[in-house]
């Protein structure tokens, strides 16, 4: 499944290709996504338009269009997004595409159909179902340990189910919230009502490391992606902990213990991880 990072490295990806095109004819082959695509709503609204920017909010990529409207692409399980010539054969499972004036084809491929396809007022883009419930970007300037302690006031639980909580913080899957815990050297069952301060600053240090150097190592394989062929699912970051139960840590050699929370697996060393 795409992550974060992915998504991030999509949207740069794409962001020069698409900036100041115009789309001028929406295809839907297939309306059967998560969210069934309505494919008379959707021409209406982005036909015609020629887009702005592009953004992204947790897993969706923003293609923001003028004249108000935002296209909003999420990929899914399994969906890819890719830029091809216009000309380019269809491909089984290209359900929706999006034809643009310089002769480029904006094509959603996604076999298990997951992904989503829906055009939105920007304005109401944070106010909407999709949106409202989600949690801080980590990513963006207002992400700090003081945020996630804010968001913790009150709660109890173990941290890494905190951090995994997407109405807490949007994009920290297992691994990263994994290796999150092991670089701010804070034990994954800690309580969030035991953390000081200090070690919540740490550890959004450790989340924003972690994303940042996934989406680094994905960017290096940009041009991949511009053709469609980029590898899914999570960018490979160095592991230090996830994945590794039984090898020595990599800072003081005590082996990396496995436990299971909450239906998944945790890795962490029983020394550095306090
Ligand atoms: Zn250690």
């Amino acid at each position: 499944m795409p992550e974060l990072p992915e998504i991030e490295v999509l949207r740069r990806s794409l962001e020069p290709h698409l900036v100041g095109d115009t789309i001028e004819r929406t295809e839907v082959r297939d309306p059967r996504l998560r969210v069934r695509v309505r494919p008379d709503d959707l021409a209406r609204r982005v036909n015609g338009r020629t887009v702005l920017a592009l953004g992204r909010r947790s897993k969706y990529l923003l293609i923001e269009l003028e004249r108000g409207e935002t296209l909003v692409v999420h990929l899914g399980m399994s969906g890819r997004l890719t830029l091809v010539p216009a000309a380019t054969p269809t491909e089984p499972h290209e359900h929706v595409a999006f034809y643009l004036r310089s002769g480029t084809r904006l094509r959603l491929r996604d076999p298990r159909r997951f992904g989503m396809v829906l055009a939105l007022s920007t304005s109401r883009l944070a106010a909407s179902p999709h949106f409202a419930a989600l949690g801080i970007e980590p990513l963006a300037p207002g992400f700090s340990g003081a945020a996630l302690a804010a968001s913790a006031a009150g709660r109890r639980g173990p941290v890494k189910s905190f951090l995994m909580d997407a109405g807490v913080v949007v994009g920290v899957g297992n691994i990263y919230a994994t290796e999150s815990l092991f670089r701010a050297g804070i034990h994954p069952t800690r309580s969030v009502s035991r953390l000081s301060a200090a070690r919540w600053e740490r550890l959004a240090g450790a989340v924003v490391e972690v994303l940042s150097q996934a989406i680094t190592q994905g960017g290096t394989t940009l041009s991949d992606f511009a053709d469609g062929e980029g590898n899914s699912g999570y960018f490979q970051v160095s592991l230090a902990a996830y994945g590794r139960a039984g090898e020595p840590c990599p800072a003081c050699g005590t082996p990396i213990r496995r436990i299971v929370q909450s239906g998944r697996s945790t890795f962490y060393c029983p020394r550095c991880q306090r």
